[in-house]
């Protein structure tokens, strides 16, 4: 995140940091919590202990969320920090040595030597720092990676989108359980996988079997493996 050259990507990375975050717990909420409750189901369980399943599930994975968006967010902050630190300093030490960095980074863009050195020295009388920071290392100061957002909002979009399963569980008759949770849950996937896909210009229908073809495999494992235990244990 954060890591690209130009203004228009650098905005688009900027929406990606919370964004990202949102698919993957929506993603991961249905994917784990599904297949969380199919697996118990596959056991010949009842209904309330399924439920129980599903509502653990929700939580235990909100909470998991949090904490490894947190962490893995932090590192990706200190390394910016630590980044912007190196520059800076390099900035007091070698300034001269500096500029010509700058401005060969601009004559590699494609500006000739002279209107290269002309943008370097005129980005740099402004805000020397930020030029540095945005054309060498590719981090925008104004859009530095935010853990305590990345962790609540991947928490909340993973206990919003693992009540999909549980809605599945509590509507569909008994019969037809373990068919509604997964189908409920896969179509979700689809249209999510649609959705980010669309917002990043991919392929929507690709994204959306991908997706797919994931969340089922995860489901058929987890059903594979409670069916068995549900046999040699009940
Ligand atoms: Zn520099």
């Amino acid at each position: 995140m954060n890591r690209k050259g130009s203004d228009a990507e650098t905005h688009r990375s900027g929406r990606a940091g919370w964004l990202r975050a949102a698919v993957l717990g929506a993603d991961d909420a249905i994917v784990s919590t599904a297949s969380l409750m199919i697996g118990v189901a596959a056991s010949s369980a009842s209904k309330g202990a399924i439920l129980v399943a599903g509502v653990a599930g929700l939580v235990a994975g909100s909470m998991s969320m949090a904490v490894g968006e947190f962490v893995s967010v932090s590192s990706q902050r200190d390394a910016e920090r630590a980044d912007i630190e190196i520059e800076r300093r390099e900035l007091e030490g070698q300034p001269r040595a500096e500029l010509n960095e700058l401005a060969s980074i601009y004559m590699h863009r494609g500006l000739d030597r002279e209107l290269a050195m002309k943008v370097a020295e005129q980005l740099s009388a402004r805000d020397r720092l930020g030029a540095h920071l945005r054309d060498e290392l590719g981090i925008d100061p104004e859009a530095l990676a935010q853990p305590l957002q990345a962790a609540w909002i991947s928490a909340l979009s993973f206990g919003t989108f693992a009540t999909l399963p549980i809605a599945a569980l509590l509507l569909a008759p008994a019969v037809l359980r373990v068919p509604a949770i997964a189908g409920l849950s896969l179509f979700s996937l689809a249209v999510l996988g649609a959705i980010g896909a669309h917002l990043g210009g991919a392929p929507r229908v690709r994204a959306a079997l991908r997706v797919c073809i994931g969340g089922s495999l995860a489901m058929a494992v987890t059903a594979l493996i409670g069916k068995i235990l549900g046999v040699s244990i009940g």
